[in-house]
């Protein structure tokens, strides 16, 4: 999607840092980390947020649960990890395309602001 900040790191139209990618998904270090490690992993297709998803997402949805776990491992994150996904404006979400949060290497406090 034009003018979608994650659609053109999906793209490799601007440097970004890659942690993990494949056909369906890339995961990156997030540009302002809130923790040791702090990566976001989204679908390459765009989707704004869970509320646009739809029944034909829901194998690429569980396939992104199970990449977040294989790659909070390569990250060293055996000690435990936080996943995230704001969604909406109560939620704070600033980039409108659907993403989740691996936070790891500190401690989490609950509950999250
Ligand atoms: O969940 P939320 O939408 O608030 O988070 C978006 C995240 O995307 C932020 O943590 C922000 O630092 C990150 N980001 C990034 N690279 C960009 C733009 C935003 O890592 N170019």
């Amino acid at each position: 999607m034009a003018d979608c900040i994650f659609c053109m790191i999906a793209n490799h139209e601007i440097p970004t840092d890659v942690v993990y990618e494949d056909d369906k998904i890339i995961c990156f270090h997030d540009a302002e980390p809130q923790a040791p490690v702090h990566v976001l992993v989204i679908p390459k297709r765009h989707i704004e947020s869970l509320d646009d998803v739809t029944e034909d997402d829901q194998e690429l949805l569980g396939y992104i649960m199970f990449k977040i776990h294989e790659i909070a491992a390569d990250l060293g994150l055996e000690n435990g990890y936080r996943v995230v996904s704001n969604n909406g404006e109560d939620a704070f979400q600033t980039v409108k395309h659907l993403h989740f949060h691996i936070l790891g290497k500190r401690k989490m406090t609950w509950p999250p602001g």
